[in-house]
C-alpha cells in the first residue's frame, strides 16, 4: 500500500519508519526544510517511561489556584475570546476527576511500555546514536506531604509494574551530588532507574535520513499540505503547492499543525498547544554541579537530562499563546528558577527555545482510524510526551493499519 504521511516531528518519522519496515511505500510530507523543527527540535530529552500521569488530574485542581496568581508558576494560563481554549478547558476539567485520571495513567502505561519495547526492539535491529542513556530518573520534592502523595502513587504504580523507589533527603544527595545546592530544601526522592533520555532531535532526524536512503520512501520537504481532497468518504490526495501527493492511505502526524488540516473534514481534534521552554547549556568535563541522573524538580516542574556535551532543561506550560516565540519574562524566570537550584551553573552560552505541545484534554493520543475518511488514519496529540511515547505510537498505528493483532488495547486512543 502507498502511504502519505503528514509531519515530519518524531512522530510522523517514526511512524514513516515503521510503516516503510512493514512494507509499504511511503511518502513523508513537512513544509519545514528539515524534520524535527516543531516541538520534537529542543524538548525535555525524557524518555519517561513510569511517569506519564496525565497533565490533568485531582492535584493539578488542587495546585491550580495558587500557580494561577504566581508570577513564577510552572502554568500561566491567558484566557483568549477562542471557544477551543473553552472546550479544551472543559474537557480538561472533567479530566482532572480521579477515576479519570487515574484510568488514563493505567492506558498511558501501557502505551508507555510499548514504546519501551519498541524503541529497544529498533535498536536491536539497527543501532542508532542519539544520546541515549540510562540515567535513571529522580523526582525531587521540597513538600513532605507532596512527597507522600507521590509514594502512594509509587505504591499504584508497582501494580502496574514500575520499579520505584521512594529517598530520604540524604539517600537523594547520595544519589545525585549535583542536587547538593538545593540542600535542605529538599524532603526527598522518587529514583527511577529504568528511565532513559536522550536528544529527540538527533533521533528523529537520524531516522529521517535512513528513510531518505530506503527505496520504498519518498520525503517532500518544504512542502506545506493546504487540504486533505476527500471523495466518496475516501482521502484522494493531500493537496500541496508543488502538486498533489496520492495515495491508498494517509496519516495526519502533524503535531499542533493537525486541527487546521483535519477541521474541514469535520474530524474534530480536541488539540489545544501547551507552550513550554527550554534552555541547552553548553557543559563540559569541567562544569559544576550538572546532574548524572536525570532530574525533576517536581515543585518547579523543571526537568533537567544530560545530553552529551549539553544540559537540557525544560519547563512551563502557557495555556492560550498563539506561536512558539520565546518570551522573555518566562525565560527569565526559568533561568531564575534554574540558578536557585544549581548556584554554580554558567548559564551564559545557554540557548533559549520554546514548543507548543499538541495535547488534548485527558493527555491521551489519538491514534487510529479517522471517522472523516476510511482510509485517514491520525496519530496525533501525544502533548508533554511526544517523544516517549512516539515509536509506541507508531507500532500500534503500524499494527491497525495492517490489520495485524494489536500489541495493547487500541479502545482508549480511538479517535
Ligand atoms: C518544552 C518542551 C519539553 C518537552 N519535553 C519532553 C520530554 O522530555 N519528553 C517527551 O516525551 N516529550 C517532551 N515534549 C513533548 C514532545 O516534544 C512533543 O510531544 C512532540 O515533539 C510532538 O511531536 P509531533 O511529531 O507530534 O509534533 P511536531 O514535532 O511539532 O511535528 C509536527 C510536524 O508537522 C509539520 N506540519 C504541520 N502542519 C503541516 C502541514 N499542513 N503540512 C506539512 N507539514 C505540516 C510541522 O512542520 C512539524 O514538522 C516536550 C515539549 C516541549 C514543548
Amino acid at each position: 500500500m502507498r502511504v502519505c504521511v503528514i509531519g515530519a516531528g518524531v512522530v510522523g518519522v517514526t511512524t514513516a519508519y515503521l510503516l516503510s519496515r512493514a512494507g509499504h511505500e511511503v511518502a513523508l510530507v513537512d513544509e519545514q526544510a528539515q524534520p524535527a523543527l516543531g516541538s520534537s527540535f529542543a524538548n525535555g530529552g525524557q524518555l519517561s517511561y513510569s511517569y506519564v500521569a496525565p497533565l490533568a488530574g485531582p492535584g493539578a485542581l488542587a495546585d491550580m489556584p495558587g500557580w494561577l496568581f504566581r508570577r513564577d508558576s510552572p502554568l500561566r494560563l491567558r484566557y483568549r475570546m477562542d471557544p477551543s481554549q473553552w472546550l479544551w478547558l472543559a474537557g480538561f476539567l472533567r479530566a482532572c476527576r480521579a477515576s479519570v485520571s487515574r484510568a488514563s495513567t493505567a492506558e498511558l502505561l501501557s502505551l508507555s511500555y510499548l514504546s519501551r519495547d519498541t524503541l529497544h526492539g529498533m535498536l536491536a535491529d539497527a543501532p542508532m546514536d542519539f544520546g541515549l542513556s540510562r540515567t535513571g530518573k529522580l523526582i525531587v520534592y521540597r513538600n513532605p506531604a507532596q512527597l507522600e502523595k507521590a509514594a502512594a502513587l509509587v505504591r499504584y504504580q508497582a501494580a502496574h509494574g514500575t520499579d520505584q523507589r521512594v529517598l530520604s533527603r540524604d539517600e537523594t544527595l547520595a544519589a545525585e551530588p549535583a542536587l547538593a545546592g538545593m540542600g535542605t530544601r529538599i524532603a526527598g526522592a522518587v529514583y527511577t532507574p529504568s528511565e532513559e533520555t536522550a536528544d529527540c532531535h538527533r533521533f528523529t532526524d537520524t531516522l529521517f535520513h535512513r528513510l531518505r536512503r530506503a527505496a520504498n520512501v519518498t520525503v517532500h520537504m518544504d512542502t506545506r499540505v493546504q487540504r486533505l481532497r476527500r471523495e466518496r468518504g475516501r482521502i484522494v490526495a493531500a493537496q500541496t503547492p508543488a502538486g498533489d501527493v496520492q495515495a491508498d492511505a494517509f496519516v495526519v502526524a502533524s503535531g499542533i499543525g493537525s486541527r487546521t488540516l483535519l477541521a474541514p473534514l469535520g474530524q474534530r481534534a480536541p488539540l489545544y498547544p501547551l507552550k513550554g521552554y527550554s534552555l541547552s547549556v553548553p557543559i563540559s568535563a569541567d562544569t559544576k554541579d550538572v546532574p548524572s541522573i536525570s532530574v525533576t524538580d517536581y515543585e518547579r516542574r523543571i526537568v533537567y537530562a544530560r545530553l552529551g556535551n549539553v544540559l537540557r532543561i525544560a519547563a512551563m506550560v502557557d495555556i492560550g499563546a498563539r506561536h512558539a516565540d520565546v518570551d522573555a519574562s518566562r525565560l527569565a524566570t526559568l533561568r531564575r528558577q534554574v540558578s536557585e537550584a544549581f548556584p554554580r551553573l554558567d548559564l551564559a552560552g545557554a540557548q533559549a527555545w520554546a514548543g507548543l505541545r499538541p495535547a488534548t484534554p485527558t493527555s491521551k493520543p489519538l491514534i487510529g482510524n479517522s471517522r472523516a475518511a476510511s482510509n485517514l488514519w491520525l496519530n496525533i496529540g501525544q502533548g508533554a510526551l511526544g517523544f516517549t511515547l512516539a515509536c509506541g505510537s507508531a507500532a500500534l498505528l503500524t499494527a491497525q493499519m495492517n490489520g495485524d493483532a494489536l500489541p495493547i488495547d487500541a479502545a482508549p486512543f480511538q479517535p
